[in-house]
């Protein structure tokens, strides 16, 4: 008997799990299965990575494979998902979980044409996997119709509510019937997200994954410092001289992501940016080529990186430092997954030492310090006392507001608690000069990636 068995599974479902190679449910599995199984709402404080979406898919499925209606297909289960990666992974996790039963599923979101989405939902689905804005322009249009649901998932609440998604959602749950089963997932368990839990939840059994301790402890860290103008030839020289063959660069801004895969690829390495800005069709072409190895380096903004599930990734570049501490934590996280090791470089300028005592304070612990390259810059390092956000440079032009807003792509915030592992880094000293007192980290603008 595996352990999937003495969750209470079906046949049909324990077959597909052990066509997709899993063994032992995870932590996420373990608690929330039999809960869901018996009919009880759950709230999880997990993120993606964890093993969640067959956490919340494997007993929908059951339960629903288990009573079917008689008559044309309704839709029975509602995914919410804030990113259209992250909701196309769902949907496709569907596919796998749901092989050996009758179920149909579809995913829908925005920048696609619609009409292939409107042709699907008329043959009639069962499971609807949907970003909250094409979800509310179909159920406008009259093509959706959400008074059947009987599961309701929230998945990732803590990034909807950080993309503006609170009113879209609260339009959505009054088109649901009354009577259904309730999850929410969610990264980090702010007062916003138990308030909005509190608001639909009944009586909900509490799944409390925190992954970021567990990955983090496999992960190396560690801090360059450096002028703005030298980041570029920096990272070259480590892609080029560490080989690497799958790693994920993180940049503040789209036209930063952009900028940087045309010089990278000037400098003979190939890759491809990841943003919101990107179609669907591009951003899904750069994710197959990085998954099946075409192309060793993605360079992506926090949001379009949501949820991007890729094993294997070896190396992690921290190209801008996040204004976001949280956001540091998912990205590192992007390593290190399925039980390999991994190593995160964060290359620190001399605007962003606030930015570095932000996430340092957020870990718990100061990031290994790499001496040992060219560019070492004492100007980048955290002031004695500096507090943690955004360092304001006397000398940059005033820009108008909108024009801010424009120019800013990335944004992510995400939760998930704070690493408190050392890091296996022997280079050089930790920050001499990062002090810990709390400061104000700036929230970027937010933008709908839906
Ligand atoms: P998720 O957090 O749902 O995005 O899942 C993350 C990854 O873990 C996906 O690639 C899943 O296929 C994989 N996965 C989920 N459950 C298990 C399990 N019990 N054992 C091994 N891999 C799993």
């Amino acid at each position: 008997m595996t352990d999937f068995q003495t969750l209470g599974l079906s046949e049909p479902l324990l077959r597909a799990v052990e066509a997709e190679g899993y063994t032992t449910p995870t932590p996420v599995q373990e608690q929330s299965i039999p809960p869901l199984l018996a009919g009880r709402d759950v709230l999880g404080v997990a993120q993606t990575g964890t093993g969640k979406t067959a956490a919340f898919a494997l007993p929908v499925l059951q339960i629903m494979s288990r009573n079917r209606p008689q008559g044309n297909r309704k839709i029975r289960a509602l995914v919410l998902s804030p990113t259209r990666e992250l909701a196309a992974q769902i949907d496709e996790r569907f596919s796998a979980y749901s092989e050996h039963l009758d179920i149909r599923h579809k995913v829908i979101f925005g920048g696609v044409n619609q009409n292939p989405q409107v042709r699907a939902l008329q043959k009639g689905l069962d499971v609807l996997v949907a970003t909250p804005g094409r979800l509310l322009d179909l159920i406008n249009q009259g093509h959706i119709d959400i008074t059947h649901v009987e599961f309701f998932v929230l998945d990732e609440a803590d990034r909807m509510l950080d993309m503006g998604f609170i009113h879209d959602i609260k339009k959505v749950l009054k088109l649901l019937p009354k009577q259904r089963q309730n999850l929410l997932f969610s990264a980090t368990m702010p007062s916003s997200i138990a308030n909005l839990a509190g608001s639909f939840l009944h009586n909900a059994v509490k799944v409390d994954i925190t992954p970021e301790e567990i990955t983090v402890d496999r992960i190396e860290q560690k801090i360059m410092f450096l002028r703005k103008a030298d980041k570029r030839r920096l990272l070259v020289k480590i892609i080029k001289q560490e080989r690497v063959e799958r790693g994920i660069v993180f940049t503040r801004t789209k036209h930063g992501a952009n900028r940087l895969v045309k010089q990278l690829d000037q400098s003979g390495i190939s890759a491809a940016a990841i943003h919101g800005n990107k179609s669907q069709g591009a951003r899904t072409k750069a994710l197959a080529g990085f998954k099946n190895g075409n192309i060793p380096i993605l360079v992506a903004t926090d949001i379009a990186s949501r949820g991007i599930d890729v094993d294997g990734v070896t190396h992690v570049f921290n190209y801008d430092l996040p204004n976001e501490p949280e956001s540091y934590v998912h990205r590192i996280g992007r390593t290190a997954r399925a039980g390999r090791t991994g190593i995160a470089y964060g290359f620190c300028d001399e605007s962003e030492a606030g930015y570095l005592v932000g996430i340092q304070q957020l870990i718990g612990k100061e990031i290994p310090v790499d001496l040992s390259h060219e560019f070492h810059f004492v100007g980048a390092i955290p002031k004695p006392g500096q507090k943690a956000g955004k360092i304001k440079d006397k000398n940059a032009p005033k820009k108008k507001q909108h024009q801010r807003n424009r120019s800013n792509g990335g944004g992510g915030g995400r939760g998930g608690g704070g690493g408190r592992n050392q890091s296996r880094s022997g280079q050089g000293s930790s920050n001499p000069r990062g002090d810990h007192r709390s400061g104000n980290n700036n929230r970027n603008q937010r933008r709908r990636d839906d």
